[in-house]
């Protein structure tokens, strides 16, 4: 089909937010530069409209890479006896926010595998320490599945925002991604609780990871639509080496970059990450998604010494730099696309605010 042909279907999705399967799986395969042109085109100016050239930098502070899980994509997996693995303490990820905001960062973000050894104590503990050197930061947690009673009380001890991905929302792809004791189900559950709780939540897949289809891309959107997230974060699959995928095709940047538009389309005041992912699959790829409707960053806070082990993936970027240089190295890239690094929280413009803890 002449791509021309489906520039209808993107007005329609920006008047309606929705379209037949038929339709997004046109979109989502149509390869063309002239489509990709059109459709970043509109994407920019929905998140000009509710963002200006605003970019939101979320300082990342990968603070544990032990994990129970055995997810076959990533590289932390318990059954990867090669990672080395580490625990940064709790002086050490106070340290890291304390300098992320000298830098500037209002966001902190704790992600890490699914270490037994951060109890809810250890957690609530360490969220209102964070939060009581900086009341005026979000703090996100990305820590995996717990049960609501734990997503509770770690909401009660100040932490805002909670990103988990849901990886795919095809149940038979999920199970093909992950161990049984890994459940769609559960995953699910966990999002909804999250929501019901009242966190800012993030849901997400990889992009080309083994055995997507159109068909679960296709569901991917519709769960997007259901849940309504405040945050979206995709980034491609990239095979790690000491995983069952290892030899496994990556994920595109193209697809990826498609898929953010689509979602800008979707949920026009999302926050959408440009991930690092992307700039490890595309050295501009950072830069093509803010061109493609996103509007946030994640730049590392971990320190230098483990970055490395943090390893979900092969080839990761920024391995060497710290938090300073990193930041200038992104702010020039953002100039680049004519949007700016701005230090502020970056709520979602629907959040109402929280009651402190
Ligand atoms: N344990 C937390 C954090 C996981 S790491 C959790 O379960 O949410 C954050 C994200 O990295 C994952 O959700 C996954 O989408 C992504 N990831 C893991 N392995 C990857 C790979 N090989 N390629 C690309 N992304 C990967």
């Amino acid at each position: 089909m002449e791509c021309q042909k489906l520039f209808p279907l993107l007005d329609k999705l920006e008047q309606t937010q929705d379209l037949t399967d038929e339709e997004f799986s046109l979109l989502i395969e149509d390869h063309s530069a002239e489509l990709g042109k059109e459709i970043s085109r509109r994407a920019r100016i929905l998140r000009e409209k509710y963002y200006g050239k605003d970019v939101y930098i979320r300082g990342l502070i990968e603070f544990t890479n032990y994990c129970r899980n055995n997810c076959y994509y990533c590289g932390i997996r318990c059954g990867n006896a090669r990672a080395q693995r580490y625990r940064l303490t709790r002086e050490e990820i106070l340290a890291c926010c304390d300098t992320g905001y000298e830098l500037g960062f209002r966001t902190f973000v704790l992600q890490g595998g699914e270490d037994a050894y951060f109890t809810d104590d250890r957690l609530t503990e360490l969220i209102r320490a964070i939060k009581k050197s900086h009341p005026d930061c979000a703090l996100t947690l990305s820590v995996g599945e717990r049960e609501q009673d734990s997503y509770e009380k770690l909401f009660e001890a100040g932490a805002d925002r909670y990103l988990l991905r849901h990886e795919t929302a095809d149940k038979a792809h999920y199970e093909s991604l992950h161990p049984p004791e890994l459940s769609h189900e559960h995953r699910l559950k966990c999002l909804h609780a999250l929501k019901t709780i009242g966190y800012q939540v993030g849901c997400g897949m990889m992009t080309g990871s083994p055995g997507q289809t159109t068909a679960c891309l296709i569901k991917d959107l519709r769960l997007l639509q259901e849940l309504q997230p405040e945050m979206v974060g995709i980034g491609p699959f990239i095979p790690h080496h000491d995983t069952p995928l290892a030899g496994c095709q990556p994920g595109t940047a193209g697809l990826t970059l498609r898929l953010l538009s689509i979602i800008r389309l979707l949920l026009p005041q999302v926050l959408l990450p440009a991930t690092t992912a992307l700039g490890t699959i595309d050295p501009g790829g950072r830069e093509k998604g803010l061109m493609a409707g996103a509007n946030v960053l994640m730049p590392n806070l971990s320190p230098v010494t483990v970055r490395r082990q943090y390893a979900l993936y092969d080839n990761k970027i920024c391995l060497g730099e710290e938090g300073a240089e990193c930041l200038r190295c992104l702010s020039k890239r953002v100039s680049s696309t004519g949007y700016r690094i701005v230090k502020d929280r970056g709520d979602h413009p629907g959040f109402k605010g929280k009651e402190g803890p």
